[in-house]
């Protein structure tokens, strides 16, 4: 499953390839014991991962005037992200970000591999800084957890696999219930857990499911998820190069491996073939064979190597982010043309989205003259003309829409009451535009007609008044 590598120097060198580090060759899943993680590295993994449970599970309840700060409604198509509302109306706004996100994964990628996967997807954050701490945690280190493993079922076994379970089974609610609420509120899951079970036995079993689900996931299926089921995982094989900036071991400093034998004097590499690195990693693999697809970049490998260089008086970074190039040309050199370029692609791709985001309007209106109609004459020497109004309210905003002439003398009727704004809604009429005659000099005038709600102009509209009256000569 090796994607490009670096020339790995063991004797059976190509042999990792042919299977996955985590199935025998039987077909049968080897279980992975990753022993526990420490060092810098993770202690930063720790912090970010901190801040981004806080968001998952905070953010739904915040609330900007009554309404969630984020929503992301799938199936509604509504989504609220930091307090903006979007509607079916922004779809083409969607489908740009859609596609900018799609490119920035690429470009990223390209140039800075799999930090995602590391350090942000949730997958990763979920099963090492949750469901394994809770592991580490009940059953002790990684020999302790075979130990136990290969144990009777006896008191102790039942007692930690019981609770170790229990609490797995509490983490996967509380992570279904929290992406519930992103997509349907806060608000509205305490309403669904607050009814009873019968009123809502759908949904209670599809939150039931998903829950079961992420448990699966967490208790069971684990790295299978990076190595079988992920498409981004599968797709770092056409993605990277050799100037991508990758978890790297450095096999020019580290071959040839080699224990260390006290009283003899060394003429190998720095690598001591101490396993350490491969005992850590939760995907089971050896970063030593190269750059694989099973590495999801987590950096277990890079805190282990660096403990046992630095026990071993030797620089640490033996494993490290680096790029293939890098290693083997042994000039350290992060950021190349193509990284900027792609950096800069990307900082364009983002202010682009951003921008369009931010000058998208609340209101969407339009005014046009009802197709096939003449002017009307009217008492008191005026005339009239009749208009379409169609207005979209993409906020929560509701209220009496006033319509009011800019540019010219006259007045404003709404056909059949008021045109009253609803949160979210298109609000659709017909208006009178009555005008005297006496200002109209042309068979077509320029007008400008403010749309105000509460007492706010939202909009200006630029439309055209005809002079012309059935049957009569223009200025008859
Ligand atoms: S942890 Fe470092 S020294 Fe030990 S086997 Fe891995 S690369 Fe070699
Ligand atoms: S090889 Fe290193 S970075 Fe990659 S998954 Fe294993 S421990 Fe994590």
């Amino acid at each position: 499953m090796n994607t490009h590598s670096t020339e790995p120097k063991t004797e059976n060198k190509e042999e990792f390839r042919d299977h996955l580090a985590t199935v025998t060759e039987e077909g049968k899943r080897i279980w992975v014991y990753p022993k526990k993680p420490k060092g810098k590295f993770h202690r930063a993994r720790v912090v970010v991962a901190i801040i981004l449970l806080a968001i998952l599970f905070l953010v739904p309840l915040i609330k900007v005037d009554g309404h969630p700060f984020m929503l992301l409604d799938i199936l509604g198509r509504k989504f609220i992200l930091f307090g903006v509302v979007f509607g079916p109306q922004d779809f083409h706004l969607f489908v740009l970000s859609i596609i900018g996100l799609i490119i920035s994964v690429f470009l990223f990628t390209v140039v800075y591999g799999r930090i995602f996967c590391g350090w942000i997807c949730p997958q990763t954050i979920f099963m090492e800084m949750l469901f394994r701490k809770v592991e580490y945690w009940i059953e002790g280190d990684a020999n302790k957890q075979r130990a136990l493993n290969k144990r009777p079922w006896d008191g102790q076994k039942i007692f930690k696999k019981g609770l170790k379970h229990f609490i797995f089974a509490i983490m996967a609610v509380a992570i279904g219930n929290a992406l519930l609420a992103w997509v349907i509120g806060f608000d509205s899951l305490v309403e669904l857990i607050s009814r009873p079970i019968p009123e809502v036995f759908g949904k209670f079993m599809a939150m039931v499911i998903f829950s079961g689900v992420i448990y699966f996931f967490y208790a069971y299926f684990r790295e299978q998820v990076c190595t079988l089921i992920c498409p981004y995982g599968r797709l770092q094989g056409v993605m990277l190069d050799p100037d991508s900036i990758v978890i790297h071991y450095d096999h020019v400093r580290g071959e040839p491996r080699g224990k260390i034998r006290k009283g003899e004097e060394r003429n190998l590499g720095d690598c001591i073939d101490c396993h350490l690195c491969v005992d850590v990693c939760p995907t089971g693999i050896d970063i030593r064979n190269g750059t694989q697809l099973e590495c999801v970049n987590c950096t277990a490998c890079i805190d282990a190597c660096d403990a046992v260089m630095t026990k071993i008086k030797r620089p640490t970074g033996l494993i490290r982010y680096a790029s293939k190039n890098e290693i083997e040309s042994g000039v350290r050199k992060i950021f190349t043309p193509k990284a900027i370029g792609y950096t800069i692609v990307l900082v364009l791709l983002f202010s682009f989205i951003t921008f369009l985001l931010a000058t998208r309007s609340d209101y969407e209106l339009s005014i046009v003259r009802t197709a096939g109609l003449m002017a009307q004459e009217q008492p008191d020497n005026k005339i009239s003309n009749l208009y379409d109004v169609k207005i979209i309210n993409k906020t929560f905003n509701t209220g009496e829409t006033t319509l009011e002439l800019e540019n010219i003398e006259g007045e404003i009727k709404v056909v059949g009451g008021d045109l009253s704004l609803q949160p979210q809604e298109v609000s659709e009429g017909k208006i009178f535009v009555i005008i005297p005659k006496e200002k109209i000099t042309k068979l077509n005038t320029p007008i400008e007609i403010a749309v105000k709600t509460n007492n706010k102009v939202i909009d200006v509209i630029k439309t055209s008044f005809l002079g012309k009256i059935k049957g009569r000569k223009f200025g008859e």
